[in-house]
């Protein structure tokens, strides 16, 4: 078996029988980096990831260490990473050495990982496809002339094309799920507040949330063990106990209620996307699940909702990039306005720009209460939706998104790319988690499940995802190398 095929789970067994070292590992991924056309780095670390492979083989040979210790891993280039430019895909941030690292950043360091480099995305993560990248677009691996899904496409495109063991991904309205579910693999956006989001950089901060990318839910649960927890520097973690997320990964998912949100399977989806996730569900109802119908009547305001909230909450975020302080700075400024308007308008994209002002236009004074106020209150009813649905199930089943991964450059207006997060922003808009898991092919491209959990229930996410890849053998396909 080859490394690169291997779980976290299996490797770590690997590292502790001897079969190859840390530093083996380390190697042999970023070999792989080197050898890859799918665009899926912005930095490789390479003497960083060296080193931490060195000092994991000494943990491990004094046998010391965590089912982490020596387990190489891609980080999305949004968490900042002390001495490591952290670009967030954004020109305007080209230039960016972080002067410190956020807590994922810490929390990953301190289980011993090794980290291989800093992986593309959309500029800011705003996007769906990763062609918003400063550094350019990244390759599906399934198919190099697809995306691989956005933001975090280079995360996802690395786990699934075997340029790293696992990745980090943050997910704002979607960008876990969908990627992962593109690119055929494992993902997980946890409740809002399960992660910290300290060093993270700001998109839409009532919604952006960290976790894990990776091949199995086994391998997720072993990650989100690391990286979730209550941050006294994030005034939006949680401070709710950490359990171990491994720990019931094989109870039995007989006797579950499945609901099956009747807007999730409307007008819009793919026929054969539909086929596979439905066959997805009879796994479970064969698995001794039973299924229902539902109803989350609100959530056709999901798109209108999240394009109001998410780009007001960036056009704030995003005001502290004024060339002034750090970032990108324009040539010879002639004044200070100047300044601030050379900066931002060479160093911004194209879809960032337009976010800032949509979200400036609908804060300012006539218009707050006809887009932001009113956008806030449908929030609401988005969120009251799903707690009525919570009452009757235990978990909502259905599409990731609505196609699987189109081609490049194929999608040109900005609203047609929106619809692609249909099924993924009312988590979002609800805090509630989410998990995306590889169930079935279409022309040769994965197709994801999605799983919507209550607030908290990201163990039993992960045992119904657990329960599902005992039971298939979707995630274990590995696309074909030249
Ligand atoms: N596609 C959505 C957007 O463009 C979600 C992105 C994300 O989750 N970061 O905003």
């Amino acid at each position: 078996m080859s490394i690169h095929t291997q779980t976290i789970a299996q490797l770590a067994q690997g590292l502790k029988d001897k079969e190859f070292s840390s530093v083996e590992l380390t190697q042999h991924y970023l070999k792989r980096i080197q050898q890859s056309d799918l665009n899926a780095f912005i930095t490789v670390t390479d003497e960083l990831a060296m080193a931490q492979a060195q000092a994991a083989d000494e943990k491990i040979a004094k046998g010391a260490g965590s089912i982490l210790t020596g387990i190489p891993y891609a980080h999305k280039d949004i968490f900042c990473t002390q001495g490591v430019k952290t670009s967030a895909g954004s020109k305007m941030l080209d230039n960016f050495i972080a002067p410190y690292d956020a807590t994922v950043s810490h929390q990953l360091n301190q289980a011993d990982t090794v980290m291989l480099g800093k992986v593309n995305m959309d500029e800011f993560a705003m996007g769906s496809s990763n062609e918003n990248s400063f550094y350019g677009a990244v390759k599906n691996p399934w198919n190099t002339d697809k995306i691989p899904g956005g933001s975090s496409g280079g995360s996802a495109a690395a786990v699934a094309g075997g340029l790293s063991c696992f990745a980090t991904g943050t997910d704002t309205g979607g960008s876990i799920r969908q990627p992962a579910s593109l690119c055929g693999i494992t993902g997980l956006k946890p409740t809002y507040g399960r992660v910290s989001r300290y060093g993270m950089i700001a998109y839409a901060s009532s919604l952006d949330q960290a976790g894990p990318m990776t091949k199995t839910a086994e391998d997720a649960a072993i990650v989100l063990n690391a990286m979730a927890g209550f941050d006294e520097k994030d005034s939006t973690s949680a401070e709710q106990a950490v359990p171990d997320y491994t720990a019931n990964l094989n109870d039995s998912v007989k006797g579950l209620t499945i609901g099956l949100p009747k807007e999730f399977f409307s007008e819009g989806l793919d026929d054969e996307v539909a086929t596979q996730v439905m066959n997805a569900v009879k796994e479970f109802e064969a698995m001794g699940a039973t299924v229902k119908e539902i109803s989350l009547p609100n959530s056709a305001y999901a798109i209108p909702t999240y394009y109001i909230v998410a780009p007001c909450e960036c056009s704030s975020n995003l005001s502290r990039l004024d060339g002034v302080r750090y970032g990108y700075r324009c040539d010879n400024p002639k004044d200070l306005e100047d300044l601030y308007l050379r900066s931002r308008s060479e160093g911004f994209g194209a879809e960032v720009k337009r976010r800032i002002m949509i979200g400036a236009y609908a804060l300012s004074a006539g218009y707050y209460d006809a887009y932001y106020l009113k956008a806030q209150k449908t929030r609401h009813l988005i969120s009251e939706d799903f707690k009525k649905a919570f009452n009757e199930v235990d978990v909502i089943m259905g599409p990731v998104s609505p196609t699987t991964a189109f081609d490049l450059g194929s999608v040109k207006d900005p609203v047609s790319m929106y619809l692609a997060d249909i099924y993924t922003l009312s988590a979002n808009l609800a805090g509630l988690p989410g998990m995306s898991i590889p169930a079935g092919f279409s022309n040769k491209l994965p197709v994801g499940l999605q799983l919507i959990g209550n607030y908290w229930s990201e163990s039993k996410l992960l045992n119904i995802a657990h329960q599902f890849q005992l039971q298939t053998n979707w995630h274990q396909q590995m696309p074909q190398e030249n």
